[in-house]
């Protein structure tokens, strides 16, 4: 009859094991999903920005800030120039061109 008892407890006393390793591992695992969240923020807060926020540029012509992706790039004597729209990039070429 002993016997018969014992596995169970073994059983019982894995599964607890079991349990708190798993507990364990949620606990890190949030632990981890949290701090570096901020570490990392901290950390590669340049090269984030760069990505996340969109730089802003100035057309030259109207003096309108532009995010440099939507932006009507036009080469001047070997400078970048960023206008608002076509029709700026035109104006302006044609007044310094
Ligand atoms: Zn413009």
């Amino acid at each position: 009859m002993a016997e018969r008892y014992g596995p169970p407890v073994c059983l019982r006393m894995i599964r607890l094991i079991i349990a708190g390793i798993i507990v364990y591992v949620i606990y890190r695992f949030s632990r981890f999903m949290f701090t570096p969240a901020g570490k990392i923020s901290k950390n590669h807060s340049g090269e984030q920005s760069e990505i996340e926020e969109e730089e802003l540029v100035k057309d030259p012509y109207c003096g309108t800030y532009v995010p440099i992706n939507s932006a009507h790039k036009a080469t001047m004597n070997g400078n970048t120039l960023y206008f608002c729209s076509r029709e700026c990039l035109e104006k302006y070429m044609k007044e310094n061109g």
